[in-house]
């Protein structure tokens, strides 16, 4: 299993990049300022603990060499971060730390021209750099500060001669790159991807592109496998600065291997397909019951039985009595039971934001029940009359996020299968897709040139 083997190693090469972040806390200022053996020494060996290590962290965090008294020995500019904290404005931090007001304002006014201080966040670091004073007196002079808005653009405020503060957008070099992260299943998917290193972001795209045939909580077993190939960025030292989306992915369940593509359509649609140009979204029934007729629709209306105006957040359907009605998309049930006005009532989760709810059934089908899955279609009711109802039929939700929508104005995602032109260009991509993927298990890397 050579294969397996390299997978190990480019899993390996990721978790090496985080590790790097942490080194390149302690970079020196200008070169050669800070004693390796002194400052980053101590630092470089813990890195590799750290990582998925929360303690560690915190340890590697007390050897940093970013305490301004250590700094103030070396008589060299030093850097200091801080973090802000809830409620903390860029001053109060600037002055916290023993800046000068008079120098914290300036130096804050300059800044303006590149970043408008207010949008400062909770956890955001900025990185201040001070010259020692000759007597030793923490923090020193304050020379300027660092702080980066977003993960490609850093703004720099610095310190003239003359005493008074410029700031400059300073532009980083990026390079946009392909990861490959694989692994297989011992427990959880979530933990399978946190052991590989596979990126937080990336995990939730995973779970959500594949929502609409897999149910996490049921599906997955031992011994299933996943190998995913996504974006990432990384800056001049190779430490991963952002992780963009996932371009390929297969999970392999009990056996069978399910291989989806991100690709973008000529009409600018982008989405995950199968290999054969299926969108992996499946779109949800409008009308889960046959022959019947749209009663009454969605939005504020007179209750028939209440005699009020009343907000009707779903759609009705008149049908007879015991006609079926289905399963509006794969999912699972999440309840089937009695419910208040509701009466009979299913409600089916389809993915991690799509549900849809019946109400006023008569009676359920065989086998339905709360944790049980559903394919489209299949049936899992009957119409009745049960709850607060004046006839017999069925009350269909749309939900998002449990929140009910105009099933009739739902812009449902679509389970488009490509075809033509469109598919011919599909295959193309893919082609290309699945070279680079090949070819990532043996270089581990390689640059997607965009
Ligand atoms: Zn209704």
């Amino acid at each position: 299993m050579l294969l397996r083997a390299l997978l190990a190693v480019a899993v390996m090469s990721v978790t090496a990049m985080v590790s790097a972040r942490v080194i390149l806390d302690v970079e020196p200022v200008t070169d050669g300022a800070w004693d390796l053996r002194t400052a980053g020494g101590a630092t470089v060996a813990m890195a590799p603990i750290s990582l998925g290590n929360p303690a560690a962290a915190a340890t590697l965090q007390v050897h940093r060499p970013n305490s301004p008294r250590d700094a103030t020995l070396t008589k060299k500019p030093y850097n200091h971060t801080v973090r802000a904290g809830r409620g903390d404005t860029l001053t109060t931090m600037l002055v916290r730390v023993g800046i000068e007001r008079r120098d914290a304002v300036n130096a804050i006014t300059a800044l303006k021209k590149h970043y408008n201080p207010r949008r400062i966040r909770t956890g955001q670091e900025i990185t201040l750099t001070f010259q020692p004073d000759a007597g030793g007196a923490a923090p020193g002079r304050f020379l300027g500060l660092t702080l980066a808005p977003d993960f490609a653009r850093q703004v720099k405020v610095t310190r003239g001669e003359k005493g008074g503060f410029t700031a400059m957008e300073v532009e980083k070099t990026l390079v946009r790159s392909l990861a490959r992260a694989a692994g297989t299943i011992d427990s959880s998917l979530f933990e399978a991807g946190d052991k590989a290193g596979l990126p937080m972001p990336i995990l939730v795209e995973l779970i959500r592109a594949y929502s609409w045939e897999v149910d996490f909580q049921r599906d997955i077993q031992r011994g299933d496998s996943f190998d995913i190939m996504y974006e990432q960025v990384t800056d001049k030292d190779g430490a991963v600065v952002h992780t963009g989306n996932i371009i390929f992915a297969a999970l392999t369940l009990s056996g069978t291997r399910n291989a989806i593509y991100r690709h973008t359509t000529r009409d600018k649609h982008t989405d995950y397909f199968d290999a054969k140009g299926q969108s992996v979204r499946r779109a949800l029934l409008r009308t889960p019951v046959d022959g019947a007729r749209l009663s009454s629709r969605y939005g504020r209306r007179k209750h028939p039985i209440l005699g009020y105006n009343k907000m009707h957040r779903g759609l009705d359907f008149a049908a007879p009595r015991g006609t079926p009605i289905y399963a509006a998309g794969n999912g699972t049930i999440r309840k089937a039971g009695r419910n208040g006005a509701y009466g009979k009532y299913i409600r089916i989760r389809h993915t991690g934001e799509y549900s849809t709810a019946y109400a006023h059934l008569t009676r359920f089908a065989k086998g339905i029940r709360s944790g049980k899955r559903v394919k489209q279609g299949q049936v899992i009711g009957y119409v009745g009359s049960t709850g607060r109802s004046t006839g017999p039929h069925l009350h269909y939700e749309v939900l998002k996020r449990g929140r009910q929508l105009n099933p009739l104005k739902v812009k449902m995602p679509a389970g488009r299968k490509l075809t033509g032109k469109h598919l011919k260009r599909f295959q193309t991509a893919r082609a290309d897709i699945d070279q680079r993927f090949a070819a990532l298990g043996l270089e581990m890397a390689i640059a997607s040139g965009e």
